[in-house]
């Protein structure tokens, strides 16, 4: 009995992106059906580690694709966890993939040809419109003992679900694409070969093209290091992210004590929030004994070092352990501590040995970075790889660390001083900065909301303190003689001081409950006036305050 369903709207939405598109990177719809295929393959076998009855046991893991010139199809079989029925109008009738929704909100944002854009997401299933005027998919679970399903569909308004006849597979999906005139470049084995080369090469999985093996590539996080060229890296970087430019990093991390695991994570050039990632996904695929568990596990990496991307295989973990236990688990916090001190340490010795390089990932994904001032256990380590702009730069793209600052101090000076203000012309306007440019004593400039919670929670590095500059008293500061005489601010006379209290008052009566108090204050010698904090707190943080209170 065949039953029809349209497509949900998004879907709808979609599919009209993907038919009207200019075709540049049609090509990748390969990719998409065949990580399919694989994730289909991972799970299957992630089923088998936990033993789990499947169907037809004995068949083999791969991916099989056949092209046919005459009826002008592409076929793609695995053998895989397949679908029920109930799972294939789900899977196949809405946006199961976050990518999807990321390429449509990058879309609405941008006004570029969708074709250009649509490689760097995983647009996922879909995608195989641009190429396909009709697509058949039959698919069989391989758990229960449901018959097998067919699903079709020319990818405009909706699909067929009928009950497979003849040619069922015993377990997994079999995909046959009608490949559309304009398209019949992709019939050709040679162009799919190239394609399988250039997308699918680091599949975990044979696949096979006409009966041919087209990937040979090693689960490359196991090989040796120096096996490993540049170029290899680079591919399977691009593997993991879509991503075609080179990484700005690469880090191979093997570890056999106290736990062993393999790791191979990169940093990209682009900070996540460019391609408007969400916040919330970020992890390294976790992958036991070469099967993988879970995509994106995020227990392997604290959140400040999210902009990482890459997998960790480990022997020392069951395979058939349950994604719940996982989040528990003291052999991942283990793994996740020793991966932060890898890449905390990799991040050092670069920040000493290129400082232009450790800058500009500093400007790519410090944002992330710095909320790693929770991280109690790496607290200096953190704190001497944080960066900012000071009143010692010439311009807004200098850049220190605390370290620097504090090698530049004045001998007596045990403060590290700091303004927040949301650019460097307002910091240099703030009156606050006034007396610290007198005395000839370097001021940090915090232009991100949080870094002012990374100096307070921060509290100190070695012996000096985080002060912002706005909280310091005038007197505190006498033990540091002014840099230029001439400016110091004259003694008051008697009669001035008349004067100003006449003003003083004036100015109470007007302001009225608006501030705590009306003072003269010494630090001041080009503003005539700066609002200042009564009890040690910042005006952003009271800011901050008054918001949260509300
Ligand atoms: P994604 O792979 O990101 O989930 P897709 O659009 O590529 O998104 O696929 C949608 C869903 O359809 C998959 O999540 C999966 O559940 C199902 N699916 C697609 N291809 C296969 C396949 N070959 N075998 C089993 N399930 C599949
Ligand atoms: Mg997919």
């Amino acid at each position: 009995m065949s039953q029809t369903f349209e497509f949900k709207t998004e879907v709808r939405k979609l599919l009209h992106i993907i038919t009207h598109s200019l075709y540049t990177n049609r090509e990748i719809f390969l990719r998409e059906l065949v990580s399919n295929a694989s994730d289909a393959l991972d799970k299957l076998r992630f089923a088998q580690a936990k033993g789990e009855a499947v169907n037809a046991p004995e068949l083999e893991l791969g991916i099989d694709i056949s092209i046919d010139k005459e009826a002008k199809t592409i076929t793609i079989r695995d053998t895989g966890i397949g679908m029920t029925r109930e799972e294939l109008v789900d899977n196949l009738g809405t946006i199961a993939r976050s990518g999807s929704e990321r390429f449509l909100k990058e879309l609405s944002e941008k006004q570029e040809d969708p074709g250009n854009i649509i490689g760097r997401f995983g647009v996922g299933f879909y995608s195989v419109f641009m190429i396909a005027d009709k697509v058949e998919v039959t698919t069989r679970s391989a758990r229960g003992d449901e018959a097998a399903t067919t699903w079709v569909s020319d990818g405009l308004g909706s699909f067929e679900v009928i009950p497979c006849e003849e040619g069922a597979p015993e377990r997994g999906t079999v995909i046959t694409i009608h490949v559309k005139d304009e398209a019949d470049e992709f019939l050709e084995k040679f162009r799919l070969q190239s394609i399988l080369k250039k997308h699918s090469s680091f599949i975990p999985f044979p696949i096979q093209l006409e009966g041919e093996r087209v990937n040979t590539t090693p689960a490359l996080w196991r090989e040796p290091k120096s096996s490993i060229t540049k170029e290899q890296y680079k591919e399977f970087y691009t593997h993991l992210t879509f991503d075609e430019a080179e990484p700005m990093d690469t880090l191979h991390i093997s570890v056999d004590a106290p736990v062993q695991f393999n790791c191979l994570a990169f940093i990209p050039n682009m900070a996540r929030d460019v391609f408007g990632f969400d916040r919330e996904r970020y992890g390294l695929d976790l992958y036991v004994r070469r099967v993988l568990i879970q995509h994106e596990n995020k227990d392997l990496i604290p959140e400040y070092l999210s902009f990482l991307k890459g997998v960790v295989d480990t022997e020392d973990l069951p395979l058939n352990i349950s994604r719940e236990t996982l989040q528990e688990n003291a052999l991942i916090r283990k793994i996740q501590q020793t991966i932060t001190k890898q890449v905390l340490n990799h991040l050092e010795k670069l920040a000493k040995s290129d400082a232009d390089a450790y800058n500009r990932f500093w400007n790519t994904h410090g944002k992330v970075f710095r909320i790693g001032y929770h991280d109690y256990a790496n607290r200096e380590k953190f704190t001497q790889l944080l960066r900012f702009n000071s009143s010692h730069h010439e311009d807004k793209d200098g850049l220190t660390s605390v370290e620097a600052y504090i090698e530049r101090a004045k001998p007596e000076q045990k403060a590290v001083y700091y303004i927040t203000a949301p650019s460097r012309e307002a910091a240099k306007l703030n009156p606050h900065l006034e007396i610290f440019t007198r005395k000839g004593l370097e001021v940090l400039f915090l232009f991100e909301p949080v870094d002012e919670f990374v100096m307070d929670n921060l509290h100190k590095y070695k012996e000096f303190e985080f002060v912002a500059a706005e909280t310091v008293k005038a007197e505190t500061l006498d033990a540091f003689p002014d840099m230029e005489q001439e400016k110091k601010a004259e003694e008051l006379s008697e009669g001035d001081t008349k004067t100003f209290d006449d003003l003083i008052e004036t100015m109470k009566t007007i302001l009225g409950d608006k501030v705590t108090d009306v003072r003269i204050s010494r630090r001041l010698s080009g503003s005539p006036a700066v609002l200042a904090s009564t009890d040690g707190a910042t005006s952003s943080m009271e800011r901050l305050m008054r918001i949260m209170n509300k």
